[in-house]
């Protein structure tokens, strides 16, 4: 199990630069699965990547429609499974068409299809930070396959300088933490057994 990187934003325009920060190192074929209550900023999230992929349109929660598609540097497929109650659902939608190799995806509630989901894939976990203020969101991500390990760090150094430079206060703790052991879940991670094992479809 590679280790886990968390960052903590205190604005969605933070949340957006975190995104924005990912961008450089996306290519097609790319899987992005985002996890959090509604509100956790998993679109924030992504309008932040598409901005800085060049996307020129408003980017919105593809909740009603399943997805959203996207041209800017690459072909950009956002999907939200919220409105699907069954994996049969989603297989019903032609789900593997989605993963399409000549776009990147990133997927809302990508948790709900983990078995789905190649095993190469990078997994956000957003949630609002217990009592701390309305704005914070600890972003956790879950890098899985050697590709991802990588970009995650290119987007760490990356999003390190960009917040800096919108910061006032300088010189505080270290904003990102690498952590082994994700904070545990209360909701939502019923059901999911442990990092391992729970994404072995598609592999290949
Ligand atoms: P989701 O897609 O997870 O349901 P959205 O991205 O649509 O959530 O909404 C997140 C909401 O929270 C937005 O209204 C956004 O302005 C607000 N917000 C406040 N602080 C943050 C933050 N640190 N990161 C992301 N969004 C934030
Ligand atoms: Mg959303």
């Amino acid at each position: 199990v590679q280790k886990a990187l968390v960052v903590t934003t205190k604005s969605a325009e933070e949340t957006r630069i975190v995104g924005a920060s990912l961008a450089p190192v996306l290519l097609p074929g790319d899987i992005i699965s985002l996890s959090g209550d509604l509100g956790a900023g998993k679109t924030v999230f992504v309008q932040g990547l598409a901005a800085a992929l060049g996307v020129q349109e408003r980017v919105t929660s593809p909740t009603f429609t399943i997805v959203h598609e996207y041209s800017g540097r690459y072909p950009i497929l956002h999907l939200d499974v919220y409105r699907l109650n069954s994996f049969q659902e989603v297989l019903d939608l032609g789900f593997e068409e989605f993963l399409d190799p000549h776009s990147i995806v990133a997927i809302e509630w990508g948790e709900a299809i983990a078995p789905l989901l190649p095993r190469r894939h990078l997994d956000i976990d957003m949630r609002r930070v217990p009592d701390s203020d309305d704005d914070d969101r600890r972003l956790l991500f879950r890098p899985y396959g050697p590709d991802w390990v990588r970009k995650v760090q290119a987007m760490r150094s990356t999003a390190e300088t960009l917040l800096d430079a919108i910061s006032e206060e300088t010189g505080e703790e270290p904003r990102f933490i690498v952590t082994s052991e994700p904070p545990a879940r209360d909701d939502m991670r019923a059901g999911r057994s442990g990092d391992e094992g729970q994404m072995e479809a598609g592999e290949s």
